[in-house]
């Protein structure tokens, strides 16, 4: 017997079609380089994106073929998205955060054939720009400045092309619409390439209540940038269900972001925790000097991830009515596998059970299956104690890299994803990330968490930012180093943090043996801690 379903095929074309006839009223709200709001209604994004697919066709792009981004976070940007895929081409976000020597490798790897670039990116561009040859720039007159003859202005494009008549290219669902490359922090950033079907399934999943729970009353405040991994998804999402979208252009200082949040109150803001953790320290110190500059909305949440969460931060937040909802994931995963949601079985469960279980990693997403592979090759008992590495599988996950023809260390031969982070699960599926392989600490055969020490570190009220990191050690084979960035105007000694520590569980032998305090802790592309930095100034 064979089904009687009809076999149309997954699409984002269908999602873009959806928002221009269903939402065509819906808000798209753009911060520009002079701060200034620009807004867009749903019904002008779709015109303006179906004229950047014919656009892109009138310039002969072809099926499959990649067309760059080098781009904040904006509504033509967002035309990009779903415009380069209309036109049968695959989006390539390139991370404006990287060294131009990367960007230019990336590029080239990929073999970008166009580049859409704001104009106050130019700069960048030319950096890069000896190093892969795109056939035609595109530049986005952010600032509304006349752009340089040399290269095609996107306005000009749009307002030239036949968006009315623009049919979009057929395909097949497991045509690819876009890719990102990881971050490389180990070895040459690899493509991960996403398809339709895989973008949309990742797309109807976050939109779930037991998971990030977008709903069309919704308004987002996107901080994580277009370029890290799809914006986690959210784009899509928000077309999808017509959301007002309210993006904050090149202002990602925290006093912007206060700003832009009385301008437009978000309900959903994703970001990475540092980010959240300078916004809520700037917050909280102008409480006290300027009261009533700003106000945190009433019953905002956000998506949090890309790192470990933790608990001082969640509280710090929901202190102000604001709720962290943790997810993990990475650039391979599309990227959400795993959120943190309160499941029915804790409806009744106390604050400090909620704030425990939102710090955690979260549970896997439908679709994703999860599996705890200890060092002995067995799956490690739902426990909450074993750990072992996370391996993943599931149709929005990725087999492969772009034209990597072996990448066995981070495939099994059975077809899961080695995803390189270690993490317990207990018996309710919360995974609780330890660490990434690299981060953990092995201190005399045992095992300690940096991610378990940095969060408590970061529950004492003197400390602002705290990263721990494995020193080389005679004795024991390795044993933890704390950097600490303290709050203005605020300090505690090693005794002191040392007894914080003991009091929140750790045993002696797990405190780290050193302490150093410093100014900030370095940042990667993507706004996370970044101790490979601080291995390189303190561990040799
Ligand atoms: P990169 O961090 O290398 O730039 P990704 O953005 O793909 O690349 O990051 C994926 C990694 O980020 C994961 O493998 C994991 O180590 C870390 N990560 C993501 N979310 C979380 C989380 N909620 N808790 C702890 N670590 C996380």
């Amino acid at each position: 017997m064979r089904s009687t379903m009809m076999e149309i095929p997954l699409s984002l074309n269908h999602l873009l079609e959806r928002a221009g006839t269903l939402f065509v009223g819906g808000r798209i709200v753009s911060r520009l380089p002079d701060k200034s709001l620009r807004e867009h209604s749903y019904g002008q994004w779709h015109r303006r994106t179906l004229a950047l697919a014919a656009a892109l066709q009138e310039l002969g792009l072809r099926k499959g073929e990649r067309v760059a981004t080098l781009s904040w976070n904006h509504h033509a940007h967002l035309e990009c998205y779903f415009g380069v895929p209309a036109a049968g081409g695959v989006l390539h976000t390139l991370n404006l955060r990287l060294a131009p020597e990367e960007l230019g490798w990336i590029a080239a790897d990929a073999q970008d054939r166009f580049l859409v670039v704001d104009d106050v990116l130019l700069p960048l561009y030319r950096q890069f720009a000896h190093l892969h040859k795109f056939e035609r720039v595109i530049v986005f007159p952010f600032t509304g400045a006349p752009v340089p003859d040399e290269f095609s202005d996107y306005e000009q494009l749009l307002a030239g092309a036949d968006g009315e008549g623009f049919v979009a290219l057929p395909h097949e669902e497991t045509d690819p619409v876009a890719m990102c490359y990881t971050s490389g922090t180990t070895g040459r950033p690899k493509g991960v390439v996403y398809s339709h079907r895989s973008t949309v399934l990742h797309t109807l999943i976050g939109c779930l209540g037991d998971h990030w729970g977008l709903k069309s009353t919704d308004v987002v405040l996107p901080v994580t940038p277009m370029f890290h991994a799809n914006c986690w998804g959210l784009p899509y999402a928000a077309v999808m269900l017509g959301v007002t979208m309210v993006f904050p252009g090149p202002h990602l200082h925290p006093v912007d972001l206060l700003d832009l949040m009385q301008l437009e109150p978000p309900t959903l803001a994703l970001g990475v925790p540092t980010i959240w953790m300078s916004l809520i320290q700037t917050f909280d110190a102008a409480q006290t000097g300027e009261p009533g500059r700003w106000k945190l909305p009433a019953g905002m949440r956000s998506l949090v991830g890309g790192a470990a969460v933790p608990e001082a931060l969640i509280r710090a937040f929901d202190r102000h009515g604001v709720w962290l909802l943790q997810g993990w994931g990475m650039t391979e995963t599309s990227p959400l596998a795993t959120v943190s949601y309160p499941r029915a079985e804790l409806r009744d469960a106390g604050i400090d059970e909620r704030y425990r279980r939102a710090a955690l990693a979260g549970v896997p997403a439908p679709l994703v299956e999860v599996r705890i592979r200890t060092d002995e090759g067995s799956d490690a008992p739902w426990d909450g104690v074993t750990m072992g590495e996370i391996q993943v599988r599931g149709p929005f996950i990725t087999r492969e890299y772009h034209e990597v023809p072996v990448a066995e260390d981070k495939f099994t031969p059975d077809g899961w994803l080695r995803t390189g982070d270690v993490a317990t699960m207990d018996a309710l599926g919360f995974v609780r990330i330890t660490d990434r392989t690299k981060d953990l600490i092995k201190s005399g055969g045992e095992w300690i968490s940096s991610v378990d020490l940095e969060n408590a570190l970061m529950a004492h009220p003197a400390l602002a930012e705290a990263a721990v990191i494995a020193l080389p050690d005679e004795k024991w084979g390795e044993r933890p180093l704390a950097c600490l960035v303290f709050k203005p105007g605020q300090q505690a000694d090693a005794a002191a943090l040392g007894a914080h520590l003991l009091a929140q569980g750790f045993a002696k032998w797990q405190l780290p043996d050193r302490y150093e305090v410093i100014d900030a802790v370095p940042r990667t592309s993507t706004g996370k801690f970044w101790k490979l930095k601080l291995r390189e100034r303190f561990a040799r």
